[in-house]
């Protein structure tokens, strides 16, 4: 089997130190084991998306020495084989049309009879206020569709973690409803990130899927996915965050750690990836 890994940004924005630190990471492990380094393009947010931003990912990873193996993948270019496995999958998944705004949620979470509000990957654990609205029939892709977490099958998932918190992960469907929910799948016009991420993942045969700790806990959600699917179920490297010089975090935002700026101040390739611990 073919060691492949990806590096996945949205180029909504330049890349930064964080995103070099991934990118390095997962170029490197294909290439020590011979294997393939694919860049897919999420720009399935097309208000935000923006092809200078594309062609400046290609530039800043060409110039930080990186290598990639064909062909793209765009996103915004698939959104047909979304549709065809949500249409497919559509009962297993218990898939169902969701009218709620945030507002809404917030307030039915505040509810008295419910007592964790609870911040998950995707966002605040929905109460099932629209658990009934089930699409038995054809899928309308202009509404929000979540997939509804069915405890008659409880069971457990397992996945495998490679980075810093190494080794089987394992959570049951009960754990899942209660700290994340009927995640959305599907956003009025395009598929929510988990979605897509899981099915591109399989279909580029991913192997080892690199990224941040940020992503630890989705990985529940694209283990359920990927189990609903019968797709392969990849090793997972979660790797630390690179972080500003107060600790934080670094946005998408932070232009002042942007690959670009240090390209323009005269930084070398070998400086920035020194920066970053390379
Ligand atoms: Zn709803």
């Amino acid at each position: 089997m073919t060691f492949i890994t990806r590096f996945a940004p949205s180029p909504t924005g330049p890349l930064h130190l964080g995103h070099a630190y991934s990118a390095i990471i997962s170029h490197d492990m294909a290439r020590r084991k011979g294997g393939k380094f694919y860049v897919r393009i999420e720009d399935l947010d097309q208000s935000r998306s923006k092809k200078k931003w594309e062609n400046q990912i290609f530039e800043d990873l060409d110039w930080l020495g990186l290598s990639w193996d064909g062909p793209i993948v765009r996103q915004s270019e698939e959104l047909e084989k979304y549709k065809n496995i949500l249409t497919n999958f559509k009962n297993e998944l218990g898939l169902f049309e969701c009218f709620c705004s945030r507002k809404d949620i917030k307030l039915a979470l505040s509810a008295p009879h419910i007592d964790d509000k609870f911040l998950g990957p995707d966002g605040l654990v929905y109460p099932g206020t629209c658990r009934e609205n089930i699409v038995s029939s054809k899928i309308n892709f202009n509404n929000v569709l979540r997939m509804k977490v069915n405890l008659g099958e409880e069971k457990i998932f397992t996945f495998n973690e490679l980075g810093q918190k190494k080794g089987k992960i394992s959570f049951t469907l009960s754990e899942f409803l209660k700290t994340i929910g009927d995640v959305v799948l599907w956003r009025k016009s395009y598929p929510a990130y988990h979605l897509a991420c899981v099915i591109d993942d399989a279909h580029q045969n991913i192997t080892h899927v690199v990224r941040g700790m940020d992503l630890f806990e989705a990985t529940k959600i694209h283990t359920v996915l990927n189990t609903y699917f019968g797709f392969h179920k990849p090793f997972y490297y979660h790797h630390k965050l690179i972080c500003d010089e107060n600790g934080k975090r670094l946005a998408k935002r932070d232009d002042s750690k942007s690959i670009q700026k240090y390209r323009l101040e005269g930084f070398k390739p070998s400086e920035v990836r020194a920066m970053i611990g390379f």
